[in-house]
């Protein structure tokens, strides 16, 4: 056996770059000092690093598994059937194509594989919750295709499934898409397919988001439903950065060949690696309790913050992310100011619309929280409280005044203890927080 030479090596790269070893030294020690909330963030597991930190960078494998266009690929093709055989039994899916560098990229091929520019494409609305991908004008999808945005009810904020059927039977289009980048609550999967099947249209959910949660069993399946599921494999799944693509059979060539040769070349074999090794780990007993737990603290979470006078968007969450409106609070503070200084305490969110929201999206009025990658170190519900308690001191902590900057001190202090009870990567190299 090769020694292991490979292995990620923090000498050699302090003695090569000292300024890039200090960048993945500090960005580790902010990783554990503070509390990590960005509900698509994750701390992928050891496993995966090393898969990722692997010689299988080096290799170019354009094509499939036993169809290269590149000699030596024995290894790598290994790897990839591994990671698409796992993949295959995790979802109880016909095909899964595992090459897709990123979420975006996986979604550019599903529009390769089923539509033509100018088709008429029924989404979520952006500020209700779709992804840019998903028709905004700024990306491909709002260019190249002719987006009909669907909208959340604006008593309930849950998916108007009613107008969703209104606007397919109108605009007939080509593709409905199912899944948001911040909806908090399941998705009708049957409902969609009812109306996809109505209009002839074909069904994609991308589940980018809440894939992870599928794999461990918390919330129901897309796969039966749809003809083609997209996702991330970085987010509640904690794989490698990267995208994948589930679809049934009678779709699997149209989906191989729009990821490649269409719209990418040589796929990252490290990531695939990485891919495998996390299908595997999510396939455990273990990644099952963890995702039920990411539902648990999500809820517990969303709870609690509502506890302090901050109202959940649609009542709460089934799912890893709460959307939470901030407009309750007096004095008023914005989505960004809540950002802002929840930043200061060490305490990571993002700003996010709210449906219907009066404020301008750089401002917004809200914020998005996500229970994964606190989950991942071991936060419990009881742990949830605190964390919301943390957060509505920060966000009431006006740092343009005395008082607001030794609040937002003191919630630091707090943090910081908090995060020593459960710190994130405790076996790895670094010099932890300070
Ligand atoms: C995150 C996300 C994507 C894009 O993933 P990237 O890897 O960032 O390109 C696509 N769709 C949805 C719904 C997402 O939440």
């Amino acid at each position: 056996m090769t020694d292991k030479f490979w292995g990620p090596d923090f000498d050699e790269l302090e003695r090569t770059d000292p300024e890039i070893a200090d960048v993945v030294l500090s960005e580790l020690d902010r990783q554990r000092a503070g509390l990590q909330l960005i509900a698509s963030e994750n701390l992928t597991s050891p496993a995966v690093l090393a898969a990722l930190g692997s010689t299988l960078s080096n290799k170019y494998a354009e094509g499939y598994p036993g169809h290269r266009y590149y000699g030596g690929c024995a290894e790598v093709d290994r790897a990839e059937n591994l990671a698409v055989e796992r993949g295959k039994a995790l979802f109880g899916a016909e095909h899964v194509n595992v090459q897709s560098h990123s979420g975006a990229s996986a979604n550019l091929a599903v529009y390769a594989a089923f539509a033509q520019p100018g088709d008429p494409i029924l989404a979520m609305s952006l500020p209700h919750g779709g992804h840019l991908t998903h028709g905004a004008r700024v990306n491909f999808s709002g260019k190249w295709f002719s987006p009909i945005p669907y909208h959340v009810d604006k008593k309930t904020e849950l998916i108007d499934y009613d107008e969703v059927r209104d606007l397919a039977l109108t605009h007939r289009p080509r593709i409905i898409v199912a899944g948001a980048t911040a909806y908090p609550r399941l998705i009708d999967f049957a409902a969609f397919r009812k109306i996809a099947d109505e209009v002839d249209a074909i069904l994609w959910v991308d589940a980018a988001h809440f894939i992870g949660l599928v794999a461990g069993k918390a919330i129901p399946s897309p796969v039966p439903y749809a003809d083609v599921v997209s996702a991330t494999t970085h987010k509640v799944l904690r794989g490698p950065r990267g995208g994948m693509i589930i679809c049934r059979g009678e779709h699997a060539k149209a989906i191989d060949k729009a990821v490649f040769p269409f719209s990418q070349g040589g796929p990252l074999m490290h990531s695939v690696a990485g891919k495998a090794v996390a299908f595997k780990e999510a396939s455990t007993p273990a990644f099952q309790a963890y995702a039920s737990a990411v539902t648990a603290n999500a809820a517990a979470l969303s709870k609690a913050l509502e506890a302090e006078g901050m109202r959940a968007v649609s009542g709460g969450t089934d799912t890893h992310l709460a959307l939470i409106d901030l407009r309750g609070l007096d004095p008023a503070v914005s989505g960004a100011d809540a950002e802002r200084r929840c930043d200061l305490a060490r305490i990571t969110l993002n700003k996010n619309a709210i449906p219907y929201d009066p404020a301008p999206p750089m401002v917004a009025s809200g914020i998005r929280v996500g229970s994964a990658a606190l989950t991942t170190q071991g936060f419990d519900e009881a742990d949830m409280g605190r964390v919301a308690s943390l957060i509505a001191r920060a966000v009431s902590a006006d740092p343009s005044t005395a008082t607001g900057e030794r609040e937002l001190a003191a919630v630091v202090d707090d943090v910081t203890q908090l995060v020593a009870t459960k710190p994130a990567y405790p076996r790895m190299a670094g010099e932890g927080p300070q």
